[in-house]
C-alpha cells in the first residue's frame, strides 16, 4: 500500500507543482461546481495519495485545517455536499461538520491521523 503524503507549498510553488502535476488546463478551467479552478487552493491527487495544498497564514488556520480534511475527503472518494456547514461543502467551508468521520477514517484505514500533518 502506498503511503500518504501532504505537501503543503507557498503561493507560487504550490501552482507550480499544480502545473507540473496536471498541466495548465486544470489550473485554468472551470471546477465541477462552477467556479475557476484556479481558485482552488487544494487538491486530491489521486495517482500520488497526496494532498498538495497551499499554505495558509496563521490567523487563517481553521479554514486551512478544513481546506486539509476536504481534500483527505476526496482522496478517501467523498464528493461535495450542499450542507454549507460540512467540510464537503465545494467552496469556503464555514464548518466543521464530517472532519471526525474522515480524520477516524485514515486513522482506521491509513494508520495516519491527519492532524499530525496539518
Ligand atoms: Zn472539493
Amino acid at each position: 500500500m502506498k503511503s500518504l503524503t501532504i505537501t503543503k507549498c507557498n503561493l507560487i510553488d504550490y501552482y507550480r507543482e499544480r502545473i507540473n502535476r496536471f498541466g495548465w488546463s486544470e489550473v485554468l478551467g472551470i471546477s465541477d461546481t462552477g467556479y475557476p479552478r484556479c481558485l482552488a487552493t487544494g487538491l486530491a491527487d489521486y495517482a500520488r495519495n497526496d494532498v498538495l495544498v497551499m499554505k495558509y497564514p496563521a490567523f487563517l488556520k481553521n479554514y486551512y485545517r478544513r481546506l486539509v480534511y476536504h481534500e483527505f475527503g476526496h482522496l478517501m472518494g467523498l464528493n461535495h455536499l450542499k450542507d454549507r456547514n460540512d467540510v464537503m461543502y465545494p467552496n469556503f467551508m464555514r464548518g466543521n461538520k464530517g472532519i471526525e468521520a474522515i480524520r477516524d477514517w485514515f486513522i482506521i484505514e491509513w494508520n495516519f491521523d491527519i492532524e499530525d500533518y496539518l
